[in-house]
């Protein structure tokens, strides 16, 4: 048994401090916020997409950065138990569309609650409002740290046999994951790969865009493409969002990070199909049918059974069709306008938003220098690493916390 240190109070922190108690270590865990799970908490807008339960290709289908290096890592804690844990741990889970697994209760704060139960059960010793401010190491081995008291400023050193470092990436820094573990990896004299915002909302040009604001599409299939070449990035479909700025939502956020390198380049096209689930001659059967309803109506007030109500105005006016014409004035020719528009409403893309709204950070501590098998850093000996302080990252669907749960996992269970 030994004494193990682990830094950060997040899914991944969380569950590496559990999983070590679990094999009889003396665990203590330092959180710089006054809380634990500040970002799990905000997970799933709230409601904490736990994983994925789909097949393990499909895991590793959606890592988009070093899906080798988690080969290990998944196959020994697979999303499977990391359902079963929490079941066991009271928190009843449910698989939603696209095998997203969320508690039953659609509250992440009982994720958190489950958590901290078993932390408290397996005498997890755990310091808040203490920030980590230095890694120590002498002949190639993890010596101890020096901590910060976030609310006094007092300082002093805190001695362990082992480090787990679940710092988190850099993304939404007021949840506490304000890039530390990559200074501290640095010191260590672990390469650390560049770091960009992903699972990040696209800026959009077309003014008209912000009128939209606010509004949330369920069924849509969205495709981005180069404009000049036509060639299809990505193309998926479910939800998104219209914002102050341009789009969001999962589908999008998704989006982003196959578009990424590209759009520092160039500007991209967004074709969202307004109605996925209709081809074009059953969307004009479609509206002709709502047409004959409407047909002393003016074509403005025609879309409302087709159409959201924020949508209606931007509609009307890219279709060119006079807003006040009577429908049964609308020409075949308007008509056929008006369905290609739904099928092919397109915006342009012009970039990304930063790290205050990504989802995920990019890049992180090299996975070279790290053993697959066990996190323990190939460095200096005793320094684990877990979760998004790691060159790993996933699209959304609950990937990027199972990769937080599995990596957490495999540092605990092979901690020397
Ligand atoms: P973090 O959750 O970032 O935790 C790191 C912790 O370390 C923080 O509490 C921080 O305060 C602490 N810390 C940092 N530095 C120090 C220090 N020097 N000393 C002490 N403590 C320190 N993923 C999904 O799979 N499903 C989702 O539904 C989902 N939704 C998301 C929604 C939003 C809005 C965001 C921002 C992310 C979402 N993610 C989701 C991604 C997921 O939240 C992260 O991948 C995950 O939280 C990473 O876990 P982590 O433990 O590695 O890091």
């Amino acid at each position: 048994m030994s004494k193990v240190i682990v830094v950060g109070g997040g899914p991944a922190g969380m569950f590496a401090a559990i999983a070590a108690a679990e094999r009889g270590h003396e665990v203590v865990l330092l959180e710089k916020n006054e809380k634990l799970g500040k970002k799990l908490y905000i997970t799933g807008k709230g409601r904490c997409n736990i994983t994925n339960a789909g097949d393990m290709d499909t895991l590793f289908a959606n890592v988009m950065t070093n899906p080798k290096f988690l080969y290990s890592a998944f196959y020994d804690y697979d999303n499977q138990r990391v359902i079963d844990f929490f079941e066991e741990n009271g928190l009843a889970t449910k698989v939603e569309r696209g095998n997203r697994v969320f508690p039953e209760s659609d509250h992440s704060s009982d994720v958190i609650g489950a958590l901290q139960r078993e932390m408290k059960k397996l005498s997890v010793e755990v310091h808040l409002n203490t920030e980590v401010v230095q890694v120590c190491h002498k002949d190639g081995r993890f010596t101890g740290l020096r901590v910060k008291d976030t609310v006094t400023g007092s300082k002093r050193m805190v001695q362990g046999d082992a480090l787990i470092i679940a710092t988190g990436g850099n993304s939404y820094q007021s949840t506490g994951s304000t890039g530390d573990g990559y200074r501290f990896a640095k010191e260590l004299g672990h390469e650390v790969t560049p770091i960009l915002p992903a699972l990040v909302p696209f800026i959009v040009k077309e003014e008209w865009e912000r009128e939209l604001q606010g509004l949330s599409l369920k069924n849509v299939a969205v495709t981005i493409s180069d404009p000049d070449t036509g060639k299809k990035i990505y193309s998926d479909f479910g939800e998104m969002l219209f914002t102050h700025f341009g789009v969001s939502g999962p589908t999008v956020l998704s989006a982003s990070s196959y578009a990424a390198k590209v759009i520092r380049q160039k500007n991209l096209l967004l074709t969202i199909d307004l109605k996925p689930a209709l081809d074009e001659a059953q969307l004009d059967e479609r509206v002709l049918r709502d047409f004959e309803e409407a047909k002393n109506k003016s074509f403005k007030n025609s879309l409302d059974k087709l159409l959201p109500k924020k949508l209606i105005p931007v509609v009307v006016e890219l279709s060119k069709i006079p807003p006040d014409k009577k429908i049964h004035e609308v020409t075949k020719q308007e008509r056929q306008r008006l369905v290609t528009l739904l099928k092919n409403f397109k915006l342009t893309l012009t970039g990304l938003r930063g790290f205050q709204e990504a989802i995920i950070t990019q890049g992180g501590v090299s996975v070279k220098e790290v053993n697959p098998a066990t996190m323990e850093s190939k460095l200096v000996s005793g320094v684990y690493f877990a979760g998004e302080v790691l060159d790993v990252d996933a699209v959304t669907g609950g990937f990027n916390l199972q990769i937080a749960w599995s990596t957490a996992y495999a540092a605990a269970a092979h901690l020397s």
